[in-house]
């Protein structure tokens, strides 16, 4: 999504659940696959694939990547560091330059009333970070998808998308940055935590409304075509005790080959969704087990977990903000043509000292985000009890997604908010607490099948 976002790291989490598959929001795994290599790689069908990594004793092996996979992956680090520097070398360079003070001074005169210098200043910063940050962003979503044939998406459709981007963090910033400056203002000591606390029913409301007001302005979203399948996805959902209706199938073939499935929303909007792309990659046991994996983000409530931990989040890295943001005007202020973290000029300031705080925090974050997707691989293991299948579903995704099955101690603690591929084929592999005589751990939860197929 938009390196706009980026800049909006206030509602970062906000932000975050309601835009991103690709990051908080509960994946299954970040995939991107195109038609193309698949073809290659899988020529006829599953079955072509199932006899390659199936082992003589029913296990399934973990094939080793192939040398585009692992250019795939030395490079994304290297994209990792210079885009985490350039995320931030942007906001310093418009606080440095003195923009930002400049953006504010034109606010004012145009504006005349404080809210309305607030919008012009917003619309000004929100521009120049686009612009600022487009090289990058068209590099590494666009450029680099293509030329590793893990996209088709036709520049103007990317584009339209990046806009759109911009657009939903300008009325987010325009609905909610003002908000601290105010507090700041007002209670100058205790802002962070008033902030903090008020972000909750926020975060809420932000998780409830994104997927009937903001995913349907990048996605289509309609009832499962395959109702046969759908059937046996109701059924699984039945036993899991989630009612009918629940299951969203996203037209995404049109503009990328990426795969996906994921739980979305919050109370009454809550959900899981499928993307189109998945349901011709995987056949219907695979399917079914990633639907169960889903389906444990979906009871085992990590939506709560998230919202808490966004609270957390939030909470610290504005206390960072408060604690440091002194320091660095009082050296700099001059330069930055501002003195005071209230003034609107400041909000790159605190959307720096925000961001950094948040990227110290991003191991935390991940090794709870793995937990939770480790818990997830077992439920839907308890609930499909394939694990044939669901082994050869991560080898899917790891052929068609250029993944390194067993990446370094450094891309996992920074990077992984999902296990490595190696591991949940182990997993799966292993988990076989029905056939050993052993509890379930999500008994409670489930149901058992009701027939062995
Ligand atoms: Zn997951």
């Amino acid at each position: 999504m938009s390196r706009t976002f980026r800049w909006l790291f206030l509602l970062a989490l906000l932000t975050v659940l309601m835009t991103g598959p690709t990051t908080l929001a509960q994946e299954i795994e970040p995939v991107s696959m195109s038609v193309s290599e698949a073809l290659d790689t899988l020529p006829d069908s599953a079955l072509a694939l199932d006899s390659s990594v199936t082992m003589a004793n029913g296990l399934v092996e973990v094939p080793e990547p192939t040398d585009k996979a692992m250019r795939y992956y030395r490079s994304g680090n290297l994209l990792w560091v210079v885009g985490n520097l350039w995320g931030w070398a942007v906001p310093i360079l418009i606080l440095f330059s003195g923009l930002s003070g400049w953006f504010e001074r034109i606010g004012k005169r145009i504006g005349k009333k404080w809210y309305f210098g607030f919008v012009i200043y917003i619309l000004l910063f929100t521009l120049a970070d686009f612009i600022l940050s487009f090289p990058l962003s068209y590099y590494s979503e666009f450029v680099r998808q293509h030329a590793y044939d893990l996209s088709n998406q036709s520049f103007g459709a990317w584009f339209g998308d990046s806009i759109k981007g911009m657009l939903v963090g300008i009325v987010m910033a325009l609905l909610f940055l003002w908000i601290p400056l105010r507090l700041i203002k007002k209670v100058p000591t205790r802002w962070w935590l008033y902030f903090s606390l008020g972000a909750i029913p926020f975060l809420i409301l932000g998780l409830m409304v994104a997927p009937i007001w903001i995913q349907p302005l990048f996605d289509d979203f309609g009832p499962m075509q395959d109702k046969e399948l759908e059937a046996k996805i109701l059924n699984v959902a039945d036993r899991a005790g989630i009612e009918g209706g629940r299951v969203f199938e996203v037209n995404k073939s049109e503009d990328t080959n990426s795969i996906n499935a994921y739980v979305t929303g919050f109370g009454g909007t809550k959900r899981i969704v499928l993307w189109d792309t998945i349901i011709e990659q995987m056949d219907d046991e695979e399917i079914l087990f990633v639907m169960g994996h889903e389906m444990g983000h979906y009871v085992l409530g990590h939506m709560y977990t998230m919202i808490l931990m966004g609270a957390l989040l939030i909470l610290i890295g504005m206390y960072a903000v408060h604690r440091t943001a002194g320091w660095v005007l009082k050296k700099w202020g001059d330069r930055f043509g501002f003195h005071h973290l209230s003034d609107i000029a400041a909000i790159p300031l605190i959307l720096l000292l925000f961001s950094l705080a948040s990227f110290l925090l991003s191991p935390v974050v991940n090794g709870v985000s793995r937990y939770q997707e480790t818990a997830c691989d077992k439920f839907g293991l308890e609930l499909t009890r394939d694990n044939h299948s669901a082994a050869t579903a991560f080898i899917k995704l790891q052929q068609t997604n250029l993944a390194n099955p067993r990446p370094g101690w450094l891309y996992k603690l920074w990077r992984a908010s999902h296990p490595p591929i190696g591991e949940r084929v182990d997993l799966m592999n292993r988990y076989k607490p029905w056939e050993n005589g052993e509890p379930l751990r999500f008994e409670k939860y489930l149901e058992p099948p009701q027939q062995k197929e």
